[in-house]
């Protein structure tokens, strides 16, 4: 069976591994780099219990807050396509209390299994940096812990069953020398992990062509043609291959809706610019990852660096580094942190989350065009869900049977118009 994979991020590689592993003759096709675009910079959590949707009751109120903030950690940069005001619209209604509970429920099922998918890739072989220290969410704020001691709740009620303790006072210090001793507090999840993103795609891509696949890089899929001479799907490229392919799994980020709409296939997706900073430094680096919550930052610790992220800016697809965006986030980081600051800096970054209507990711095969799978939208989640997004996308690529932890994820919730009756 020859299967074309479009793009080699987490949820690309992921997927083509898991194929390669069910014996499909694999290619991966990227326009850049393997794992270099929202799979590189970001910091890797693994976190069932961070699986929530942005959709929400009080995102608007979150959102407006932040646009009117100087120092906001979110933005948006409205753009003349049509989709972008639909997208918003869209947004919105999901974000009613009855459809992000839907929601929710469905992400705390799915990501239930993310750290069992992890560990299977462990046992196989793949190799990549891997930590197993929890998380630590960390309040200025006492009113902002005891809120969130009450999200905590709710996220336990849709499903979520792992060990959490809240560090108060002295403690504090005790748990993570590296956090400021005048916090108000640490929430630890105890049993999050997290990976450092580029090695788990490099780990991915190594076992693909272990296994026998193939990965094409610097080479843009241009267009998707049906039913040709060959099998059902053929993949043109930049370089100008023409690759048939029984099955065609699209995996290329918020380029994905580009892609598909000649193909009279809709995918509510819009990019989320994020950025970060990796460096070595000086003082007390922390032992756990953090996210900051007041200022919506994050932190994590790799074995030789720290990286620090942050910034969710709706509509902004380019690449370009703002310095005085990075800079705030820095900042704000640091002002958690008891000593530790960057003095070598090893990375500086942007990526895009592909960041659906509701915020979860669409996962399946495309209603009426057998043979295309879409596995995207992962937004916030993609390294959280990619290892379980591979393994249950594989199995019903491969004919196993539809995987019920997928089912609330595919296209067709977005309604009957997402796939259009064009001749193709
Ligand atoms: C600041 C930040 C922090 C984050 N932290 C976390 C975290 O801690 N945990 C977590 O789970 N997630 C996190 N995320 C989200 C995570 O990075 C993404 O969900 C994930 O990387 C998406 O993976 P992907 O494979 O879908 O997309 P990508 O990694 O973007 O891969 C898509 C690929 O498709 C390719 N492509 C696009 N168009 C074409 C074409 N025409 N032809 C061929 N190839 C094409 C691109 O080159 C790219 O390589 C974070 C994101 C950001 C921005």
């Amino acid at each position: 069976m020859k299967t074309t994979v479009i793009g080699a991020g987490v949820i690309g590689l992921a997927c083509a591994y898991e194929l390669s592993e069910l014996g499909h003759e694999v290619t991966v096709v990227d326009s850049g780099t393997a794992g270099a675009a929202a799979s590189a910079g970001n910091v890797g959590w693994i976190t069932p219990f961070l699986s929530l949707p942005r959709a929400a009751p009080g995102a608007v109120r979150d959102a407006l807050k932040s646009f009117t903030s100087a120092e906001g950690p979110a933005r948006m940069r409205p753009h003349v396509e049509l989709g972008f005001a639909s997208w918003v619209a869209q947004f919105l209604l999901s974000s009613s209390k009855k459809r992000s509970s839907r929601r929710t429920a469905a992400l705390q099922e799915f990501s239930r299994q993310a750290h069992q998918h992890v560990d299977s890739l462990l046992e196989r072989g793949v190799e990549f940096e891997h930590h197993k220290d929890g998380l630590a969410v960390v309040f200025k704020d006492a009113a902002n812990l005891a809120h969130y001691e009450e999200t905590a709740a709710r996220i336990r009620a849709a499903g979520y069953d792992g060990p959490v303790t809240v560090h108060r006072g002295s403690d504090i210090t005790a748990f993570d020398p590296a956090i400021r001793g005048d916090v108000a507090g640490v929430m630890h999840l105890e049993t999050e992990r997290h990976v450092r993103p580029e090695s788990l795609t490099q780990g991915l891509a190594k076992a693909l062509v272990n296994n026998g696949g193939s990965l094409i890089e610097s080479e843009a899929v241009l267009r998707i043609e049906p039913q040709k001479r060959h099998g059902v799907w053929t993949v043109v490229t930049a370089g100008g291959r023409e690759i048939p392919s029984d099955n065609l799994v699209v995996a290329a980020g918020y380029a994905t809706r580009a892609l598909l709409k000649p193909l009279g296939v809709t995918v509510p997706l819009e990019a989320a610019k994020g950025t970060s900073l990796t460096a070595r430094g000086e003082g007390v680096a922390p032992s756990h990852p953090l996210k900051l919550y007041e200022n919506m930052a994050t932190c994590s610790p790799f074995d030789d660096a720290v990286r620090i992220s942050g910034t969710f800016d709706l509509g902004r697809r380019d690449f370009r580094l703002d310095r005085k965006r990075l800079d705030m986030v820095v900042r704000q980081a640091l002002s958690y942190l008891d000593s530790w600051h960057p003095t070598e800096t090893e990375m500086e970054w942007v990526g895009h989350r592909p960041t659906t209507v509701d915020d979860t990711p669409v996962i399946g095969p495309v209603e009426r065009r057998p043979g295309l799978y879409l596995a995207t939208g992962h937004g916030t989640l993609g390294v959280s869900l990619g290892p379980a997004t591979g393994t249950l996308a594989a199995r019903e690529i491969a004919g196993q049977g539809e995987q019920a932890a997928l089912t609330p994820f595919r296209l067709a919730r977005f309604g009957s118009r997402t796939v259009r009756s064009i001749n193709l």
